[in-house]
């Protein structure tokens, strides 16, 4: 089958029939040629309804938990996004093409440059690569109307709770090392809101605001 239509397919039978409503979400699912985000030799398992390997033990997310957090954080055109945990980059561009720039942390350098270097080759010009500690956010560029991590946490970073913009929105999967959930923090006129969207698995966030060892 075609890249396209196994792509279609994914969006139909994965993301759709789980309950993804957002447009604009389906339609960055079905622009986004996942198999390129895939180390060459496993491209043929890329729209799979699963995680995958992309080296340095870490992993590209199952399509549904990206589609989900990214309908949680209901990016329009005009935000400003903090995407930490950039991995193979396939979450920072369908960020990228949502809003309108897109500020990327990544611990492991060697993933950042990869990323960085096919996100240039598909086109994305809105994305501004840091490599570091992204449990501290990026405090010169605050603040963002949007936060994910795309790693588990132990606990919602206070760095990051500070670098939201007034009504912004912070997706994290929160818990513990092993079994996390899906935390939406949303800041109100008060404070926080927080809300639970369900459990989750994620490799683990690591840094000063996260667990500090492997
Ligand atoms: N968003 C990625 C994608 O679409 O491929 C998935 C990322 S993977 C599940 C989580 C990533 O978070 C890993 O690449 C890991 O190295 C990174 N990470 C872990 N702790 C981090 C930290 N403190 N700062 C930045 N990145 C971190």
């Amino acid at each position: 089958m075609r890249c396209e239509d196994q792509r279609l397919n994914m969006v139909q039978s994965q993301i759709i029939a789980r309950g993804i409503k957002a447009e604009n979400v389906i339609n960055a699912f079905l622009k986004i040629p996942r198999h390129l985000f895939v180390p060459p030799e496993i491209r043929h398992l890329a729209y799979r309804d699963s995680p995958l390997k992309i080296g340095a033990g870490q992993t590209i997310s199952q399509p549904y938990i990206v589609a989900l957090m990214t309908e949680l954080l209901d990016v329009e055109k005009n935000h400003k996004i903090l995407d930490i945990g950039t991995g193979s980059g396939y979450q920072t561009a369908i960020l990228a093409e949502l809003g309108k720039i897109v500020y990327t942390v990544e611990r492991i350098e060697t993933l950042s440059r990869s990323a960085g270097k096919l996100l240039a080759a598909i086109g994305y010009e809105n994305i501004s690569y840091h490599i570091g500690d992204g449990t501290l956010g990026v405090p010169e560029f605050q603040p963002y109307d949007r936060i994910v991590v795309t790693a588990a946490a132990p606990d919602i970073p206070d760095s990051l709770l500070d670098q939201l913009a007034p009504n912004g929105k912070l997706v994290i999967p929160a818990g513990s090392r092993f079994c996390q959930d899906l935390i939406l923090i949303e800041k109100v006129e008060d404070g926080f809101r927080q809300t639970n969207h369900g459990g989750c698995t994620f490799v683990p966030l690591i840094g000063k605001e996260g667990w500090h060892e492997i």
